[in-house]
């Protein structure tokens, strides 16, 4: 479950924080780059009662995760969080609100400043797209992290993921780096002939997420599908649950359910082919469900990806395609390697 807390006295953790909209997930990183916390640390999140509440419930994630490792508060050098988005790149929940932060005391509230203020400690934001892309990368590369770049792409209800480049996240100058399921793609060849040109719930037509996501399953890809295989089982089922059943359908080999996932492979390798152009990563990382499903389809899928992205020779030769692990502790694990770095260069000026 968890191992014995080894730090002696003087050593130091940081601890990440993963703020949800049900839950906080906490967990405890050494400088080594050891966690100290094997499963999740879950305490309610309580973002549907307000800042207030919600700090209060971030401050009881600290103290629970130092409870289970039996450590001391004195022992946290650094404390980072991740959130949903969309904020600014200090932490700034948006003027205009956001999916999990809907209530007006949000709009615009400095989650990141506030939860510093209330601990008296060093904290550091990610949005948890970028969160879990750093956890990808730092995990894919171990040791070499720092002297390593990654593209991640996080495939759930929408698409997330983010940018690496030398172990860091690039955040942009307004935090909306690696926004990467709203950047347009070209979808012919990836689309049927005469296939409507799938619509983001942003208003984009044919951006990544348009296909690759659940909604974009929901929305666009089933829809269309359905009506190419008249008789379908699925075609009984109200939209949103038979959006849910196609990946069960595709890994045992169901053919409109083959389609579909083949189109997100298509729309993936898209994304990619920019990526290879525009920052020329180390590693493409694919997380989520569909990576999560048997082993037979995660390789045809990722397989799939790596068709799909253009590669010049010299970039074959180095590139990797994998999928991401652990995407449950993801954020909360991301999160902990943003305040490591802030944490050992503190240590430096020590
Ligand atoms: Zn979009």
């Amino acid at each position: 479950m968890t191992a014995p807390a080894q730090t002696s006295s003087g050593a130091w953790v940081v601890v990440g924080i993963d703020n949800g909209g049900t839950a906080n997930n906490a967990t405890v990183l050494t400088p080594a780059g050891d966690f100290l916390v094997a499963n999740l640390v879950e305490v309610p999140s309580r973002v549907n009662e307000g800042p207030v509440a919600a700090v209060d419930a971030m401050e009881l994630a600290l103290t629970t995760v130092l409870g289970v490792t039996g450590l001391p508060r004195s022992a946290v050098r650094a404390v980072g969080l991740d959130t949903p988005g969309p904020a600014s790149a200090d932490g700034v929940i948006s003027s205009k609100g956001a999916t999990n932060f809907s209530e007006p005391a949000w709009w615009g509230f400095d989650i990141r400043g506030a939860l510093e203020d209330r601990l008296a400690l060093p904290v550091v934001y990610n949005n948890d797209g970028n969160a879990a892309a750093l956890y990808a990368h730092h995990e894919h590369f171990g040791s070499e992290a720092v002297r390593r770049s990654s593209v991640s792409a996080i495939v759930g209800t929408g698409l997330g993921g983010g940018v690496v480049e030398r172990g860091q996240v690039v955040r942009g100058a307004a935090g909306m780096a690696g926004e990467l399921g709203h950047v347009q793609i070209p979808l012919d060849g990836v689309l049927e002939p005469g296939q409507p040109l799938p619509r983001c719930n942003c208003g984009n037509l044919g951006d990544v997420e348009s296909v690759v996501s659940l909604t974009g399953i929901r929305n666009n890809l089933l829809p269309y599908w359905l009506a190419r295989y008249p008789g379908h089982p699925l075609a009984d089922v109200p939209l949103d649950q038979a959006a849910k059943a196609v990946r069960g359908l595709a890994v045992a080999g169901d053919e409109l359910g083959l389609a579909i996932f083949a189109q997100q492979a298509g729309a993936l390798g898209r994304l990619f082919t920019i990526a290879a152009n525009f920052t020329d990563p180390h590693a493409y990382l694919v997380g989520g469900g569909v990576v999560e499903a048997e082993p037979h389809f995660r390789e045809w899928f990722l397989s799939g990806v790596e068709q799909a992205t253009a590669l010049r020779e010299e970039q074959r030769r180095i590139a990797h395609f994998a999928a991401v692990p652990d995407l449950d502790m993801a954020g909360a694990r991301g999160a902990a390697v943003a305040a490591l770095a802030v944490a050992a260069r503190q240590s430096i000026d020590d």
